[in-house]
Parts: C-alpha cells; sequence; structure tokens
C-alpha cells in the first residue's frame, strides 16, 4: 500500500473541504425536493474532479483508482447521491473509453471527461436484473441504424443524463448476443417514464427507458464490432463496485460522525450517554466495521492500480500485469456495502428517538444504505461472484 503523495493529499483536503461546505448543507435540500444536485456535479467538472481516473489524452487528471475511490469516499460523507451520482457517470464513462474505436474516443469521452455531458448506465431490464445476460431489449442492424425496441429498468439519472451506455440485444440468447450502444438524451424513439418512487436515494433519479424502434446510428455501436456487450458491461462493474463500496464507506462514516457528535451531547442520568458502555460499544463496532471496509477497499484499489501499472505503481518491475480485480471488487462491496447497512441501523439507535425523526440526517443515512446492498448486483450475486471464484481454482483454473 503507497502513501498518498502530496499532490494527492491536497486533492483529498480540496474535496473534503467542498464536501462539508457546500455538499452536505445542501444534501437534504435536494433529498426532499427529489431534485438531481446537478449544480453540484456541474462544481465537480470545473473543479477536474469528473475525470480523475482518466487518460490526459481524454482530458483526465490520470490519478490512481485509490484517490478516485477516496474522492468518492468524501463525496458520499456530505451526499450519496452526489458520491453515487460520480461512481455511475464514471462507470458509463470508464466503459466508452475502454472499448471505444478511437473515433468514437475523441468524440464521445472528452466531454463526459469534464462533466458537461453526464454519463448512465443501462443494463437492467424489468425481466433480467440479476440474470442481466438473459436481456431482451433488441437492436436490429437497419442500413445505417441499428434499430432499438425494448425497456431497460432502473436507470439511475435516467431523464437528467446527457449520455446513456445502452445494452441491448443484436444476436440471440446468452451474453455473446449483447452489444454496447452510446445514446443521447435527444434519441428519436426513446422517452424516459416518471422517475420510480423509492425509500430513498430520492435526488438520484431512478427510471426505465422506453425504446421503440429508435433509429441509433451505426457508428454508435461501441467498439464497431457486433457481441462486445456483455463484457464491456461486466468488466465496467469491476470498477463500478470498487466505487459503491467507497460510497458505502463515505455513508458509513457519516452516520458514524452524527452518532458520536451526539452521543457526547446527549445527556442522561446526568451524564452524556456516550459514557455508558451499552453506547460506546455501539460506536466502537460501528467504527471498527468502517476502518475495515476501507482497508478492504484499498487494498482491493491497489490492486486494480498494479494491475494497470497506473499511479504509484507506473514503471515498477511487475506492474501492468492485468491480475484479475473481480473478486476482490465483490468483496469490497459486499463487506462495506453490510457493514454500513448495520453502522446505519446502529446510528439511528444511539440518537434514540431523534434518531427516528428526520431532524437529523440518520434515519435518511439507514434508507440509502439499502439500496448499496441491491444495485451494481445485490450481495448475494457478489457472493456467487466470489463462490465461482473459488471454484474455478479448486478445479484448478486459475
Ligand atoms: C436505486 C437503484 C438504482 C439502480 N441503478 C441501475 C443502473 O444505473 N443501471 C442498471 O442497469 N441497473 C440499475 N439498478 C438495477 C440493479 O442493478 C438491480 O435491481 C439488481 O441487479 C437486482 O436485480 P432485480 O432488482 O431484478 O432483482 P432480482 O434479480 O429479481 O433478484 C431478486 C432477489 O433474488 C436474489 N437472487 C437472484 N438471483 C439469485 C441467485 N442466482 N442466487 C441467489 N440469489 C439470487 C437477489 O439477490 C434478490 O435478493 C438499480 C437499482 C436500484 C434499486
Amino acid at each position: 500500500m503507497h502513501r498518498l503523495s502530496e499532490e494527492e493529499t491536497s486533492l483529498l483536503e480540496l474535496v473534503r473541504g467542498f464536501a462539508r461546505t457546500e455538499v452536505a448543507p445542501a444534501a437534504d435540500h435536494y433529498e426532499r425536493s427529489h431534485t438531481f444536485p446537478r449544480p453540484l456535479f456541474d462544481q465537480l467538472g470545473s473543479m477536474d474532479l469528473t475525470g480523475l481516473p482518466f487518460a490526459s489524452a481524454v482530458g483526465g487528471s490520470e490519478v490512481s483508482y485509490r484517490t478516485y475511490l477516496l474522492v468518492l469516499e468524501e463525496l458520499s460523507r456530505g451526499s450519496l447521491a452526489l458520491g453515487m451520482g460520480l461512481s455511475v457517470h464514471t462507470l458509463a464513462t470508464w466503459g466508452i473509453d475502454t472499448f471505444a474505436t478511437p473515433e468514437q474516443r475523441e468524440r464521445f469521452v472528452p466531454d463526459m471527461v469534464a462533466g458537461h455531458a453526464l454519463g448512465a448506465y443501462a443494463l437492467s431490464e424489468p425481466g433480467s436484473g440479476s440474470d442481466a445476460a438473459a436481456m431482451i431489449t433488441r437492436a436490429r442492424r437497419d442500413g445505417e441504424h441499428y434499430r432499438l425496441d425494448g425497456l431497460k429498468a432502473w436507470v439511475t439519472h435516467g431523464g437528467v443524463a446527457d449520455r446513456y451506455l445502452v445494452m441491448a440485444r443484436t444476436g440471440d440468447t446468452g451474453a455473446k448476443g449483447i452489444s454496447a450502444f452510446i445514446v443521447d438524451a435527444d434519441q428519436p424513439g426513446m422517452t424516459v417514464a416518471p422517475p420510480e418512487s423509492k425509500m430513498g436515494l430520492w435526488s438520484s433519479p431512478t427510471a426505465q427507458l422506453i425504446f421503440e424502434d429508435a433509429p441509433v446510428p451505426v457508428d454508435r455501436l461501441v467498439g464497431g464490432e457486433e457481441g462486445t456487450g456483455f463484457r464491456l458491461a461486466m468488466a465496467s462493474l469491476d470498477g463500478g463496485r470498487l466505487g459503491i463500496a467507497a460510497c458505502a464507506v463515505g455513508l458509513a462514516q457519516a452516520a458514524l460522525d452524527v452518532a458520536v457528535g451526539y452521543a457526547g451531547e446527549r445527556e442522561q442520568f446526568g451524564r452524556p450517554i456516550v459514557e455508558f458502555q451499552g453506547v460506546s460499544f455501539l460506536l466502537a463496532d460501528m467504527a471498527t466495521r468502517t476502518e475495515a471496509s476501507r482497508a478492504l477497499l484499498l487494498s482491493a484499489a491497489d490492486r486494480r492500480d498494479h494491475a494497470a501499472g497506473v499511479g504509484p505503481y507506473a514503471g515498477v518491475a511487475g506492474a501492468g500485469t492485468g491480475y484479475p480485480v473481480t473478486e476482490v471488487a465483490a468483496m469490497s462491496k459486499l463487506f462495506a456495502t453490510d457493514a454500513t447497512m448495520q453502522t446505519t441501523l446502529d446510528a439511528v439507535q444511539v440518537l434514540g428517538g431523534a434518531g427516528y425523526t428526520t431532524d437529523y440526517p440518520a434515519e435518511r443515512y439507514l434508507r440509502e444504505a439499502k439500496v448499496l446492498q441491491i444495485l451494481e448486483g445485490t450481495n448475494q450475486i457478489q457472493r456467487l461472484v466470489i463462490g465461482r471464484q473459488l471454484a474455478d481454482r479448486s478445479r484448478g483454473r486459475r
């Protein structure tokens, strides 16, 4: 594990200050008005935070994935909708940047990296969530276009995104028949359904995309080749799951901050409640889980950076070997989001009756934590991914 460089340290201080003074105070307003915090996302763009792990050739900052994840943590500590918004935006941008042709990269990536075009990732469908390869949305070749027909479900940023990365079926059943398309918000034949009414995360709209004979130009087929969409979707999720783990750590830290602050001030039986062992043990477990989640996340991030040979590993002997991160990314997402679920639940308990009211953010954190166990693969699916890797190893395949 590497130490943070001076630039990384000052970047994180900048983000922490921004999250504390501008993001956190506005989070409740955006939540209650069910409005995506686009002005805050635009500010991320002007602070050069929307293209952190991307190459300078497309306008990125070329920082390590580790640093990018620490930035996500700080932002999510202020607002999960904003932190997760950047994570999902990066998921879509990374998929396009990594699998695009050079022409597509030049045309579609720089404005996403600059934060001018907000990205979204459309894999799930009403009938295919965990079993994403069972999707039925069709893309039929028709001269210089593909005609898209079908429904994409649960799209984060649905209705507010400028650019969607859409997976659709160009071939028969199974993963090999899936392709990826770059679809802009003004695409004829595409409409966005009203946002889902959710338990939490209200300022992050989630909506269905409806495609009715939508003519998507052939030059928007990612990589210019049919059948690579599922590989793109899964490879993107390796990074995306680390992003969700970072968001979970930020949310857990926010819950811990509120609980510790309250426990130090609230008095019962003539003493601050933090002095009661029953409360301080809860806080100790919350802090331990959060630190353990962060440690696993950073270790996974280091493996990813080492595999890519970027950041502190650039030029280091043995780096850039492409060590698979699928397993550790799944572990990190699984552990951090389960830990955060418990930590946000405990935060409500520490605040007692106040924790059950909207006067404090603890109840919001609890509602928000739940979704992190579900999206980008439920935690059952993360266990399935880890279990499969172990089974492969037991058969000597890895
Ligand atoms: C707020 C929100 C935002 C989202 N954002 C996006 C987005 O931006 N883009 C996108 O493409 N999708 C998005 N999703 C969709 C999300 O990824 C899916 O909800 C998730 O993958 C689960 O799919 P499902 O809801 O269809 O549940 P199902 O797949 O129907 O699963 C139902 C239950 O069965 C379990 N299960 C299913 N299969 C197995 C198995 N083999 N073994 C054990 N248990 C199993 C699941 O774990 C779950 O508990 C979002 C979802 C939400 C709620």
